[in-house]
């Protein structure tokens, strides 16, 4: 690689964030978010260096907005310093269990993961595929929110269903959110200095939440499945409900599969309960003013994660640490207060101011210092850990495609 700065790229049906990193400093040159593509309002957001600046491209498709972003960096004297390129790709199913260099065949087996992810990896793969149009000479990698969990044992990630359903389906648990995971494991094992023997519970709490058990740097159980529905109460996703739920609107409302299926995934979670929003800023501003559904929809979402991280537990031999992260998990000491309130089964203790400043100037700690398990808030970083990768691999290909030194004799 002439230049080590990698374009990441993680592309939604209707979105594109790029961003330009450099994957040792962590520096981004550039970031943005093109948004609403195949829309009249389609609009690329992005700063550099401090300015601000959105354009609009009504009607514009991934195509176009590649080709604008491309423009940008052209102008901005940018696109010199692209070495490589990093894509974000949801589902890797069983076949990747870390990042990869995208050939033909990687392409082909993440056409294939579609069927399991089928909001996310078509998406994926309409970035990956202009980009390589707009930049053939560049190596391309992939970086799955699955691999992470690969390691995963069969009592995690197999459901109690006939056998021959994962055999000739894959049907399992993947689990998502692994490189926010492998970021702020490997950040909290730096901080606390822990041995290579070392046992975590992480919380991911966004829009979309999970948690997961990390044993000696290897995810040992998540929350997430099949897809991304799994497991904790999030925005719009109602996490865990009975299964025969499906059975039961059927019978009883005239629900469609789609209709029991867009209702779990989108009409939901925080907002289903509140009735409100699925933002847990509008929901604790409610919740202050008096807002009883708001406080319901917070009380189940602290319950639900309380349970879980302590049922994740039983995979670890102790606890070193437990990690927040994601929007909510590194901004509402709210609900991390109150979820290890619940949680002093575990030891779990927190210091109260501490925790109001978002352990601003603990290094993250929002327990005592002498106090185990630590308690830490870690803010995440997926765009550098995809930096990091891709520069790696691009590195190691380089290294191993240069002929070795001539020996003298
Ligand atoms: P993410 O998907 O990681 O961007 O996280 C989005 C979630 O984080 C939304 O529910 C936001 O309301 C929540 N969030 C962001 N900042 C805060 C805050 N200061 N207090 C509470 N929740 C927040």
């Amino acid at each position: 690689m002439t230049s080590p700065n990698v374009l990441i790229f993680n592309c939604g049906s209707s979105s594109l964030k790029f961003a330009l990193i450099d994957p040792i400093s962590g520096v981004e040159v550039i970031s943005g978010l093109a948004e609403r593509l195949g829309e009249e309002l389609a609009s690329i957001r992005y700063s550099m260096g401090g300015m601000k600046q959105r354009l609009e491209l009504p009607g514009a498709d991934h195509q176009e907005a590649c080709a604008q972003i491309l423009g940008l960096l052209t102008e901005a004297g940018l696109k010199q310093q692209i070495g490589a390129i990093g894509h974000r790709v949801v589902h890797g199913g069983e076949r990747f269990r870390e990042s990869t260099l995208i050939d033909a065949q990687v392409m082909d087996t993440i056409r294939d993961c579609q069927r399991l992810a089928p909001l996310h990896n078509p998406a994926n793969l309409i970035g990956i595929e202009v980009a390589q149009q707009h930049f053939p000479s560049l190596q391309h990698v992939a970086v799955f929110d699955t691999a992470f969990h690969q390691s995963m044992p069969a009592e995690a990630y197999l459901y109690a269903i006939p056998y021959a359903l994962y055999q000739q389906h894959a049907v399992r648990r993947y689990g998502f959110h692994g490189t926010s995971y492998r970021y702020v494991s490997q950040r909290a094992l730096e901080l606390l200095e822990l041995p290579t023997d070392h046992s975590l519970l992480c919380a991911h709490l966004g829009n979309g939440s999970s948690a997961a058990a990390i044993r000696s740097g290897n995810s040992v159980d998540t929350t997430m499945g099949l897809t991304p529905l799994e497991g904790l109460v999030m925005g719009t996703r109602s996490g865990n409900v009975d299964p025969n739920l499906y059975d039961f609107l059927a019978s009883e409302c005239g629900y469609s599969l789609q209709q029991t299926s867009r209702m779990l995934n989108k009409e939901s979670g925080l907002l289903g309960l509140s009735g409100l929003s699925n933002d847990m800023r509008t929901l604790e501003q409610a919740e202050a003013e008096g807002n009883e559904r708001a406080r319901l929809a917070i009380d189940i979402y602290v319950f639900t994660l309380a349970r879980q991280l302590a049922g994740l537990a039983t995979s670890l031999p102790h606890l070193d640490a437990l990690v927040f992260t994601g929007g909510i998990g590194e901004n509402s000491s709210r609900i991390r207060e109150a979820t290890c309130r619940r949680l002093s089964i575990l030891g779990i203790d927190i210091d109260l101011e501490r925790n109001v400043a978002n352990g601003a100037q603990s290094q993250g700690r929002i327990s005592a210092d002498n106090n185990t398990p630590a308690v830490l808030v870690i803010n995440t970083n997926e765009e550098l850990m995809i930096a990091r990768d891709t520069h790696h691999l691009v590195a190691q290909q380089v290294a191993d495609t240069e002929p070795s030194p001539s020996r003298h004799h």
